[in-house]
């Protein structure tokens, strides 16, 4: 599973907090995925505000990143789910509220399913909190069909990270 760095892959990384100071929580984060060995942050999107989907708690600040990754995709795994444990996540019970959640959208062209690692993620086409932000940073990414389906969904810009 720990494989050695290869040649750098593209990839974007969603990131979502909903306690304590969120946007602070999403400004730390974006820096620290640039700490990820072999791993550079190429482009952060603003942060956004949209209330919780199939959640409670206070309303979720979200953005994506990209980035320039030497990292196998389960050692990019491991690093995000370092940088939350170093957030003072704990997972009391599923899509409870945390204070960081990063999520692997897409590894290059990378495609599979298992249960550690899916990718690209299997729901973020289901979610404005993911593709608007995205579309911001690579709007080659995302279709103009594929935002007009979560167009009803209640999410704002919050501010410049
Ligand atoms: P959702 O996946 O619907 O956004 P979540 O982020 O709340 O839900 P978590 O509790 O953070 O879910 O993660 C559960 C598991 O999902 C993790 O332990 C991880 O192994 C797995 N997982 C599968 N695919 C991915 C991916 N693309 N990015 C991050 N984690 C993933
Ligand atoms: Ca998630
Ligand atoms: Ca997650």
């Amino acid at each position: 599973m720990n494989t050695a760095p290869g040649a750098p892959v593209t990839a974007y990384v969603a990131l979502g907090a909903n306690l304590g100071d969120a946007p602070a929580a999403l400004r730390q984060a974006l820096n620290d995925l640039g700490t990820l060995p072999h791993t550079r942050l190429v482009r952060a999107s603003s942060l956004y505000r949209s209330a919780p989907v199939d959640s409670s708690g206070p309303d979720y600040v979200n953005a994506v990143a990209e980035l320039s990754t030497a990292l196998g995709p389960y050692d990019l795994l491991a690093g995000l789910q370092g940088l939350e444990q170093a957030a003072g996540r704990d997972r009391p019970w599923r899509n409870a509220p945390r204070t960081l959640d990063l999520d692997i959208l897409l590894y290059g062209e990378l495609r599979q399913d298992d249960p550690v690692l899916t990718v690209p993620h299997p729901r973020m086409l289901e979610r404005a909190f993911v593709l608007l932000p995205l579309a911001e940073i690579a709007p080659t990414v995302v279709s103009a069909a594929q935002l007009l389906k979560v167009e009803k969904q209640v999410i704002s810009r919050l501010a410049d990270r």
